[in-house]
């Protein structure tokens, strides 16, 4: 079958899914429901539907995003839309619950969607995932587009740029230049050390994450109201970090954007970012010394593997920490060579067996072992 008639049949078989999906939702997905003879309203909101249900469609693979952003938007990005992997790093947002249309509101050319993306939970209560916002172009814009909300929501932000950092603020947060010298410094060694070159990084950041889901066009996602941490989410496919309470120095999400790729398969990789960038907010030794406390106390606990890890709080990941630490390990006993040896397994238990000749049954002594080992060599460290 030629690649023309068998993109002719996914593309019928595609319009049949849209027509499906869009028709299901009906005035059903929108609360406030919208004058039949706004015109303008319902072709953005169709436009918006149609784009949802490419998601539902191909849940592997993307849509073609030049049917639906900027020319400009497709050239810069290879994900354009900021809210798709708001929520979750790996599954689009529009999959993470049902859509329900707040309201579709015309302003000038432009159509604002705002939408509730919920599930029931156990109870059968309503557990709301997300409330995203989106901006249609219309008038005089024959096919429509987005409008990006982060460029909306741009007015109150600024930028500055060092070395090979493009660094976006609300221009309320007064830039701390001595930070991103820091992180100029880190970066550089990181290039060096690696032999790689500068990657061009834009990177968002705020005082809290909140402010950074807002600019990405989010009032609301289900890990907001928690308490506030220094937290960040890097995309890989953009080389954008997004961050929130660290400031111009959040050295962990570049360094996933230089080291990832190099190491696909790894379950190495957030270790990797920890050992040279920490993690919210804290080095690793913080991390470690907490952790170590926590062992010493629950020695009831045995480890079996690194997913049996009991979460001990909000500020310190046990599995990520250790990840950490098996590279500190590693490059301590033969810097960047067994480093990367190490990457380059594909699963932990390969790694433990091959590396240091540990079996499952001696996977409690040898984490215990490398927590207090650490924990002790840096006391007094932060
Ligand atoms: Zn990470």
């Amino acid at each position: 079958m030629s690649l023309r008639i068998l993109r002719g049949i996914l593309f019928i078989f595609s319009a049949l899914i849209i027509n499906y999906d869009s028709t299901s939702y009906g005035q059903g997905d929108i609360n406030n429901p919208i004058d039949p003879n706004d015109t303008e309203t319902i072709k953005a909101v169709d436009f918006y539907r149609n784009y949802l249900a490419e998601f539902r469609i191909q849940k592997a693979s993307l849509p073609d995003f030049t049917k639906y952003w900027s020319a400009d938007d497709c050239k810069r990005y290879l994900v354009p839309d900021p809210e798709l992997f708001g929520v979750d790093a790996t599954i689009p947002t529009y999959l993470l619950g049902t859509p329900r249309i707040l309201y579709a509101r015309p302003a000038g050319n432009i159509v604002h969607i705002k939408t509730m993306f919920s599930r029931n939970d156990s109870n059968g209560r309503p557990l709301v995932i997300s409330i995203t916002n989106h901006y249609v172009m219309l008038k005089d814009h024959i096919p429509a587009y987005f409008i990006n909300p982060t460029l909306v929501n741009s007015n109150q932000w600024t930028f500055k740029r060092i070395r090979n950092i493009t660094y976006y603020y609300p221009s309320s947060h007064h830039f701390d230049r001595k930070k991103a010298l820091s992180m100029a410094k880190k970066v550089i060694a990181l290039e060096r050390e690696w032999e790689i070159s500068p990657v061009d990084i834009h990177y968002y950041f705020a005082d809290t994450r909140e402010e950074i889901e807002h600019f990405r066009g989010f009032d609301f996602t289900i890990s907001m109201g928690n308490r506030d941490k220094p937290s960040g989410m890097s995309d890989g496919a953009n080389n954008i970090v997004y961050c929130g309470g660290w400031g111009e120095n959040y050295f962990h999400e570049v360094v996933h954007l230089y080291l990832n790729k190099y190491f696909p398969q790894s379950p190495l990789t957030e270790g990797l970012a920890v050992f040279y960038g920490g993690s919210m907010g804290h080095e690793l030794p913080w991390h470690v010394k907490r952790l170590y406390e926590y062992l010493q106390s629950h020695r009831e606990i045995k480890l079996y593997s690194l997913d049996d890890l009991v979460y001990l709080d909000n500020f310190t990941n046990p599995k990520s920490t250790i990840l950490g630490l098996l590279c500190d390990k590693a490059y301590n006993a033969g810097r960047l060579d067994a480093l990367k040896r190490s990457l380059n397994y594909v699963s932990l238990s390969a790694l433990l067996q091959q590396e240091y000749k540990v079996e499952a049954d001696d996977f409690d002594t040898f984490i215990r072992d490398l927590v207090a080992r650490y924990a002790l060599a840096h006391n007094g460290n932060e």
